[in-house]
């Protein structure tokens, strides 16, 4: 179905930003948010009065700050995904009820409420790590931390692309590296 298929949402510097349903996708292109770089093909989207060809590649008319969307609260259901709903600390496998969100580096130590300072704890791992580092509770973590830094969207992106041949020349490595790097520093 047409409405599950997702377009890859460029910034207008043409750095991916996310992954928006065609539904949206069609509404930002309509309203010139947005415009189609590269259309899904063969694939069309119908209402009573119209058919459309699907978009695959959009990209916004106005560049936005990244910076500023990075620092919305993270949605703790996509962090669970992310970590496989497994708590990176002792590996037991939960449900969001009994999973907790744990800042890698705390908040008492000036840790962010970003994606790649949250993992998935069990409420054990989380009490017993309290407000220390890994290394200080000597309680490593199971997932390379370097692997958080590729983030939500961007491990979304690459598994998307394996079926998207039309989005890989947006998908460069040389954003993902130098985002990284931004990410470290910050
Ligand atoms: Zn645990």
């Amino acid at each position: 179905m047409i409405t599950g298929r997702k377009v890859l949402l460029l910034n207008a510097s043409y750095e991916p930003l996310s992954l928006v349903t065609a539904p949206k996708a069609l509404t930002l292109v309509w309203r010139r948010v947005a415009e189609t770089l590269e259309f899904d093909k063969g694939v069309q989207i119908r209402s009573p009065r119209f058919v459309f060809d699907a978009p695959s590649v959009i990209r916004l008319t106005h560049y936005i700050d990244v910076r500023s969307r990075q620092n919305r609260v993270t949605n703790r259901h996509r962090i669970f995904s992310r970590d496989h709903y497994r708590c990176q600390y002792c590996g037991r496998r939960g449900t969001a009820f009994d999973l907790t969100l744990d800042h890698i580096l705390p908040r008492s130590r000036g840790g962010r409420t970003l994606a790649e300072n949250l993992v998935t704890a069990c409420k054990a791992c989380n009490n017993r790590k309290s407000d220390r580092t890994p290394e200080e509770a000597r309680m490593p973590l199971l997932t390379n931390p370097a692997a958080l830094y590729y983030g939500l969207e961007r491990a979304a992106w690459r598994d998307a692309a394996r079926s998207r041949p039309e989005w890989r020349k947006y998908l460069f490595l040389e954003y993902v590296e130098q985002n990284n790097d931004a990410a470290m520093t910050a």
